[in-house]
């Protein structure tokens, strides 16, 4: 299983999915990308192969932000409606995520009441919650905040929000996830074999960080909302 996600200037279909093919290794039974531009967010995903995912993306749909995954199935089984990205209720936000959410069953009990899943996945509790704190009035950076300090588990996650310009808001605990620096474009990648065809500059996150992307920023913060500073290290793997 595995994460990967692209904000810049370019198409960021093919990318995404080149980058999921270097993540074939770590094994999956279902594989989704979104993508962003102007008319919204778009997702495509399909259980089976990278290539069964090729068959149902739109080429047409040009978008120069996009997150992918690939899901080794742990609550709910493999199949199209479990396989991720997954969407808020509204539809306003879509999450990819890698890892377990051990009390996902009490947060829904808790905070999601009057909420339908689509979903059999531990993962969609993770993006209802963050719609849910926003139509209580937080802004997407601290409901995400907020749900992240909920979470009890293993994540790697990546978020898109259909009405904030521009930005993936990216998140880990015990689950690898990398973001990768360039000239006007960044990425993210579990493993940086995934995106070395683009850049070789990585910056490794730490556990309970949470990092804002956009093109030209990476601003890495705590659980608080303490800024942290952190080099890129070049990855020596051949592209
Ligand atoms: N627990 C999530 C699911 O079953 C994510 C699994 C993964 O790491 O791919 O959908």
């Amino acid at each position: 299983c595995g994460i990967v996600g692209y904000i810049g200037n370019q198409d960021a279909k093919e990318l995404l999915l080149k980058g999921l093919e270097k993540l074939e290794y770590r094994g999956y039974d279902s594989a989704g990308i979104a993508v962003k531009n102007d008319q919204g967010v778009h997702v495509y995903k399909e259980k089976g192969r990278i290539a069964d995912l090729r068959e149902v993306v739109n080429n047409e749909m040009l978008a120069t932000i996009g997150i992918g995954h690939t899901r080794w199935a742990t609550h709910g089984v493999p199949s199209k409606e479990n396989a991720h990205p997954h969407q808020s209720a509204s539809g306003r936000f879509t999450l990819v995520h890698n890892g377990v959410i051990e009390n996902y069953s009490l947060l829904q009990q808790e905070y999601l009441q009057g909420v339908t899943l689509k979903s059999e996945t531990d993962t969609e509790i993770i993006v209802q919650l963050v719609e849910k704190f926003v139509s209580e009035g937080s802004n997407t950076k601290e409901a995400f905040r907020k749900t992240l300090t909920l979470l009890h588990g293993s994540y790697a996650l990546a978020l898109l929000d259909a009405e904030n310009d521009d930005t993936i808001f990216v998140a880990k605990n015990k689950s690898p996830l990398l973001v990768g620096v360039g000239e006007e474009f960044n990425v993210i990648a579990s493993d940086a074999m995934a995106m070395i065809q683009v850049t070789d500059q990585f910056i490794e996150l730490m556990d309970k960080e949470m990092v804002i992307v956009t093109k030209n920023e990476i601003i890495i913060e705590n659980l608080q909302g303490e800024k942290i500073s952190r080099e890129p290290y070049k990855a020596l793997i051949d592209a």
